[in-house]
């Protein structure tokens, strides 16, 4: 036995726990699988603590009270994560927007006062969300919101620096092999087996959880999907869902069900996944097939399945009622 633990690289450790909102499920093979994972831990709840909307002592909370017209210091993360977001929202046209809060605090998606806002009240709270409207003083390491009312939620993006910070925590403890799923968006280390890539499969967004349309094949890299499934809320048979464009102020409404994105670092993919949904199959593939080492798959509501091309040898569509389409 403990020669076992000390010299077999196969030993693993798991752990599933709640954090940043989401159920959290951790494996590392190797002799330092153990700390390795407590001290991820440790550091998702230093995470959740900085960068949670709900928390009132987080600094993102910090931020959305007192930074109106006036600096408020920031962490080099909290900064390194909204100058991160500020580069998704330019590269996605501004369909992804860390300014969006007021809408989503407007909408209440998936929570007991939902209802539809009127028009009055979107348009109203519409003018509140623009990512030019944070002012970053770089060299103070600082941030002022322009307007009264403004604020952010880092929600679509925090999942993914933390999946980065969970794989830098891993290969300080010389972990080469690993899975670090964040509620579905998951980042795998090295290779399941010697020569033997991960399996990871897409979901298939009109069934239940664990049931997928095909497989990916990958080693090293981040698989992040967006999709109108997981969290939404229905009146009349509608469903309203928790990606909000901010530029109409309704939850998009469109053929696209899911989008997942490949790629090396989850921020990419995390703060990319929000913003392409909105963007739609053609605007984004196109976009991704430009960006060096990131891939996408879009699937739509009748069933079509889209994806960049350098990821086509690596997927393989295993459930016969989707259909492979190319984008023209
Ligand atoms: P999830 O967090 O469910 O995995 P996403 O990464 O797509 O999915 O993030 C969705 C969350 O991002 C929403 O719950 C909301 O907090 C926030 N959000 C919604 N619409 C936008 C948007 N257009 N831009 C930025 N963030 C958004
Ligand atoms: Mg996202």
């Amino acid at each position: 036995m403990f020669l076992t633990n000390i010299f077999s690289p196969n030993i693993s450790y798991n752990k599933i726990f709640y954090c940043l909102g989401t159920v959290i499920n951790l494996t590392a093979f190797g002799k330092n699988c153990e700390v390795a994972i407590s001290e991820a831990i440790e550091a998702l709840e230093k995470i959740d603590n900085t960068f949670s909307a709900f928390k009132d002592f987080s600094e993102v909370s910090n931020i959305n009270k007192n930074a109106h017209s006036n600096f408020v210091k920031l962490s080099a993360e909290t900064f390194f994560l909204i100058e991160s977001s500020i580069y998704y929202s330019k590269l996605t046209n501004g369909n992804f927007d860390p300014t969006i809060k007021p809408l989503v605090n407007l909408w209440s998606i998936g929570k007991e006062n939902f209802k539809i806002p009127n028009k009055t009240e979107i348009s109203n709270v519409l003018k509140l969300v623009n990512y030019n409207d944070l002012i970053l003083d770089k060299k103070n390491s600082s941030i002022m919101l322009k307007n009264n009312g403004q604020s952010i939620d880092l929600g679509g993006i925090a999942k993914g620096y933390a999946a980065d910070k969970i794989k830098e925590v891993f290969y300080k403890h010389k972990i080469k092999r690993g899975i670090i799923d964040l509620g579905g968006n998951i980042v795998v280390i090295g290779q399941k087996a010697p020569k033997q890539n991960w399996n990871i499969g897409v979901q298939n967004p009109f069934s239940t959880r664990g049931e997928y349309i095909g497989i990916l094949n990958l080693k090293d890299k981040s698989v992040v999907t967006s999709g109108n499934y997981e969290r939404y809320s229905v009146v009349n048979g509608k469903h309203y869902h928790h990606i909000i464009n901010p530029k109409t102020g309704y939850p998009e409404d469109t053929d696209v069900v899911s989008v997942t994105v490949i790629s090396d670092k989850s921020i990419d993919g995390d703060g990319l996944s929000t913003g392409l949904y909105i963007m739609g199959v053609l605007n984004s593939i196109n976009l991704i097939n430009s960006l060096k080492g990131i891939d996408c798959i879009f699937i739509t509501r009748n069933k079509n399945v889209y994806s960049t091309n350098g990821i086509k040898n690596n997927f393989k569509l295993t459930n016969e009622e989707f259909n492979f389409q190319e984008v023209i």
